[in-house]
């Protein structure tokens, strides 16, 4: 069995390929391969491989698919290229974005510090004010303020006073009746007696000899007073006793 000869036809592999604006449609532009002829042909994508004749001279030839295969591929990479350009775009865009909501963020974020510092700052300068307005001229923290000491020193002159004319004490040696002496602490205010007395003591005020009769007797005289103005009882205070005595000492 011998294969029958094949019919051998040119077959066209240089034409200029045009793809329609719409549709995505390949044709082929090219010239009728017979040299007398030469007429310019078009065949649609369909044709593009098959079997063709010139509807001129009737001259059969076959359009290479190559051309057509690369173009289509080439279109299809500048397409992807575009896409992947696209989408690049569109990450560098978001990029972009994210970065200047990013910076607007962190301006937010000082401003709003930067107002809470103002206030705290505001807060603290007020109290600071406060203070400075309580106790203008107190400066240094811990030293009694010049005006408050003065009314502290005045105030305790005053309250000695008030206490050296209101209060008094009233000095009984040891002597008989009461063998370890007693210092009475009571309410002087009204009673012509002495800050600090004792029996020998009115004794030389009035210039009396001091006996044991005259302390017996001063005694007598105002130890029921001194008694309903006491306080408290204090034990023998010697040092009081010479007080009262202007710095004398009496024998028993
Ligand atoms: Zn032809």
């Amino acid at each position: 069995m011998s294969r029958p000869p094949r019919p051998t036809i040119p077959v066209i592999s240089a034409y200029r390929v045009k793809r329609a604006a719409v549709r995505n449609r390949y044709t082929a532009q090219y010239a009728c391969p017979f040299d007398e002829c030469g007429l310019t042909l078009k065949s649609s994508e369909e044709e593009i491989g098959e079997t063709e004749h010139c509807p001129y001279c009737g001259t059969v030839f076959r359009l290479d698919r190559q051309p057509l295969a690369l173009q289509r591929k080439r279109d299809e990479d500048d397409k992807e290229a575009g896409r992947e350009r696209r989408l690049q775009a569109k990450q560098e865009r978001n990029q972009q974005k994210r970065a200047s909501e990013e910076i607007r963020q962190n301006a937010r974020r000082q401003r709003d510090e930067q107002k809470n510092a103002d206030r705290e700052r505001r807060a603290r300068e007020l109290e600071a004010s406060k203070r400075e307005t309580e106790h203008p001229k107190n400066k240094e923290e811990g030293s009694p303020h010049p005006v408050r000491k003065r009314v502290i020193q005045v105030g305790t002159v005053l309250l000695l006073i008030l206490f050296y004319f209101s209060f008094g004490f009233f000095v009984v040696q040891p002597i008989g009746a009461i063998p370890d002496g007693v210092t009475i602490f009571y309410f002087r205010l009204g009673t012509n007696l002495p800050f600090v007395g004792s029996p020998d003591g009115l004794l030389i005020d009035k210039d009396l000899p001091v006996s044991l009769l005259g302390r017996g007797v001063v005694l007598a005289a105002i130890s029921k007073r001194i008694a309903e103005r006491r306080i408290v009882n204090l034990p023998y205070l010697k040092p009081l006793y010479l007080w009262s005595t202007g710095w004398r000492e009496f024998d028993r």
